[in-house]
């Protein structure tokens, strides 16, 4: 086990920079995901660390030794990719011992190795089985543990459980947690799902055009977004984003006029008239269910909260909630809302908000 630096990393192909600035320390043992839209740079990273790219500056240590000249088979690193890999050829068994008898470790070893690893992956009674009289989930169990069986300081996943349906998804996701708490290997895992990467890490990096945006725990990124890319990224069904002007000490927003508590305007250095996007979590914002606002605003908490009128587009019922989208009177942008259980709305109702600013 080690931890892994990088410091000031930067990679170019050709003309085009895939990533800059890309400065963190990921303590030993801990569970890092770097997570971003398509194309952000999150696989440069990760292969950077792996030894399958080479930086075009900027320095990489695994434990206290510098990585850069160091090819990829003596850095010590087992990288799991999507698609598994395995080699349809061998058995589980031998898909699992491969890396060990690549590295001439004595026989026995290795048995004991795949056994251990199959019984910690639930693999035991397939150790005879190729890859294609397998699931998929099952081939994606073997490729971890022929990354686990290694032993190695570093594990690098890149979307491993992309190829997989929803539920195997979930259940290998919290397979995965399980399986990390137990060995403890500092891990680096690539994902563009903000899920994954909210239930998974230690520390979520976000990145965006090969940037990073925010490093930090999921509930403090979540809470405190470092900008707007951050805020929509994560969480789900995402933060919304109503255009606004600072108005009358209040907020305008397609043109209804929303009292913000002072504590808040006090936080917010607008100027009056000032334009800006006010951001909006699905879950803060509440149905006043005694429909006719305007006439009854005092029965209402105005101390923390905004009122709006919208009219009802959609509501989707989810189970144990409910996502209603709306639109705001001439936007053809819709209102993400969620409220817990069952609700009697329908489309073309309307509804007034309290907004939990
Ligand atoms: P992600 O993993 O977040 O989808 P990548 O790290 O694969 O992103 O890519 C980041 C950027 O670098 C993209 O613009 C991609 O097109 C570019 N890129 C990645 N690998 C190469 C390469 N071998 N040659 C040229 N451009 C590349």
């Amino acid at each position: 086990m080690a931890k892994v630096r990088l410091e000031d990393i930067k990679r170019r192909f050709n003309n085009v920079t895939a990533i800059e600035d890309i400065t963190f320390e990921i303590p030993d043992g801990e569970f890092w995901v770097l997570v971003g839209p398509s194309g952000c740079g999150k696989s440069t990273i990760l292969r950077t660390i792996a030894g399958l790219e080479t930086a075009t500056s900027g320095k990489l240590f695994i434990g206290d030794e510098l990585m850069n000249n160091v090819p990829a088979r003596q850095r010590d690193v087992a990288m799991v990719f999507q698609n598994y890999a395995l080699y349809p050829h061998m058995t589980v068994a031998q898909n699992i011992a491969f890396g060990l008898q690549m590295r001439k470790v004595d026989q026995r070893i290795v048995q004991e190795r795949v056994v251990n690893v199959a019984r910690s992956l639930s693999l035991e009674h397939l150790l005879d089985r190729k890859p294609k009289q397998l699931s998929g989930g099952q081939q994606q169990r073997v490729a971890l543990g022929r990354a686990i069986a290694r032993e190695p300081q570093v594990f690098l996943l890149d979307e491993p459980l992309s190829n997989l349906d929803a539920q195997l998804r979930d259940d290998t996701r919290a397979e995965l947690k399980q399986l990390h708490q137990k060995l403890g290997i500092t891990t680096v895992y690539v994902t563009h799902d903000q899920v994954e990467a909210m239930t998974l890490a230690d520390k979520i990096v976000v990145l965006n055009r090969g940037r990073i945006q925010q490093i930090g725990d999921p509930q403090s990124i979540y809470a405190s977004p470092a900008n707007q890319m951050v805020a929509t990224f994560l969480g789900s069904p995402p933060m919304n984003i109503l255009p606004a002007i600072y108005k009358n000490d209040g907020f305008d927003v397609s043109g209804q006029l929303l009292a913000i508590p002072a504590s808040l305007r006090e936080k917010l250095h607008l100027r009056q008239g000032q334009s800006f996007d006010l951001g909006i979590r699905p879950e803060h914002i509440i149905i006043n269910t005694d429909s006719a606002l305007s006439t009854q605003p005092s029965a209402l908490s105005t101390q923390h909260s905004a009122l709006l009128v919208v009219e009802v587009k959609v509501v989707e019922p989810l189970g144990r909630e409910t996502l209603i989208r709306a639109g705001l009177p001439g936007s053809t942008e819709l209102l993400n809302i969620q409220v817990g259980g069952d609700v009697r709305l329908h489309p073309g109702d309307r509804i007034s908000l309290q907004l939990d600013l």
